[in-house]
């Protein structure tokens, strides 16, 4: 069994029922158990700023699944919510990143691990800290520590 951590994103549609409805079907994965979810942040966009705020959570998974069939699950459940991807950025039914898995590092033309961009982003840094204060980030250290790095960016919990 390995942990691993995954990002949940949402800012069309109905962002809280599909965050919602995400966490139950991450919770039935195969060969998976769900062991910590964090609450819900909203955060501003990053990238595109003229598109809605984002919903955003962190969920700890403690899997027998390989990072690519973990993958697979994930794109599943993206596709499964309506998820399309017309450019880099857009906006988005439903987003899911894998973030950590155990101390990986990995980089293949499908996923790199930890995710490229999770340690320098407040909405991940912040429910990630929630859940898991000493998780680490091969090649960056705590999310804890990585979050004053971010404290301008607006990542703020909301329930
Ligand atoms: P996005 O449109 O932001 O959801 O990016 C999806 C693309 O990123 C897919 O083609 C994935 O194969 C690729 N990818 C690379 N690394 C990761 C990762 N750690 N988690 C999720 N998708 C990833």
């Amino acid at each position: 069994m390995t942990l691993a951590y995954v990002g949940l994103g949402a800012n069309i549609g109905e962002p809280r029922r599909q965050l919602q409805t995400a966490l139950k079907e991450l919770n039935g994965l195969p060969k998976t158990r769900m062991t910590a979810a964090s609450g819900l942040y909203r955060s501003a966009p990053v990238g595109h700023p003229d598109q809605p705020d984002f919903l955003n959570a962190v969920v700890e998974l403690d899997t027998e699944l390989s990072p690519d069939a973990l993958l697979d699950n994930l794109q599943e459940i993206e596709t499964a919510h309506g998820r399309e991807r017309p450019f880099a950025g857009a906006p988005r039914t439903l987003d899911l990143d894998l973030l950590l898995y155990g101390d990986a590092a990995l980089a293949t033309p499908r996923l790199t691990v930890p995710h490229p961009r999770m340690h320098e982003r407040a909405f991940v840094l912040k429910p990630l800290a929630e859940i898991a204060p000493l998780a680490a980030i091969p090649g960056h250290g705590k999310a804890r520590d990585l979050l004053c790095a971010c404290r301008g960016q607006l990542a703020e919990r909301i329930d």
